[in-house]
């Protein structure tokens, strides 16, 4: 039971961090008319925040997947709930998560997405959580390195609450 939820990073921090993505995405992506592909449902408001910062032609696409088993920890055995709408052959996919944890999770859905033969594939995560990683993936666009705390807002939940939460702040 969460006894309270501290301050962790501020409305600023998120603001500056998610120009400076889009800035990097921009001049990367150039005449590639990306297709970003959120994961929900924690990536929403991070990915309203940003395509409104890419001022460029791209398309926007969500999956919902789920991970078998219960509790906190990620199994690494997952599905696609949500099907994409989007063909993935041929375009370059820009796979936009809110937090990656032991990256299990990310790392299968990052082979999902190659087994659809995509022109390039490339990861931009708001956070990530070094001390619990388990497997190894790149990161190309990354926000900000958290402590290994809970944290909830910015679209992030704890059993549904906190998403609307404008800041990201950890539960203690
Ligand atoms: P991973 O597969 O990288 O371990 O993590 C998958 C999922 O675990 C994330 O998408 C997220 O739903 C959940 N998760 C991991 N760490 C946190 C956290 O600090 N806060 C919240 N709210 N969810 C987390």
């Amino acid at each position: 039971m969460p006894t309270g939820l501290k301050k962790l990073i501020t409305v600023s921090e998120i603001d500056s961090a998610v120009a400076k993505l889009a800035s990097q995405i921009k001049r990367d992506y150039r005449n590639k008319n990306p297709l970003l592909i959120g994961i929900l449902k924690g990536s929403f408001v991070f990915m309203a925040d940003l395509v409104r910062r890419l001022e460029m032609p791209l398309e926007v696409d969500f999956v919902r997947l789920s991970s078998y088993g219960s509790g906190t920890e990620s199994s690494g055995r997952i599905r696609v709930l949500g099907k994409m709408i989007e063909p993935v052959e041929g375009r370059h996919v820009i796979v936009v998560e809110d937090i990656i944890d032991t990256g299990l999770t990310t790392a299968w859905f990052l082979r999902y997405i190659k087994r659809r033969k995509p022109a390039s594939v490339a990861l931009c995560a708001l956070t990530e959580k070094p001390a619990r990683r388990r497997v190894d993936i790149k990161i190309a666009y990354l926000g900000f390195s958290v402590p290994d705390k809970f944290i909830v807002g910015y679209g992030i939940d704890y059993n549904e609450r906190y998403r609307n939460l404008p800041d990201i702040r950890y539960i203690e």
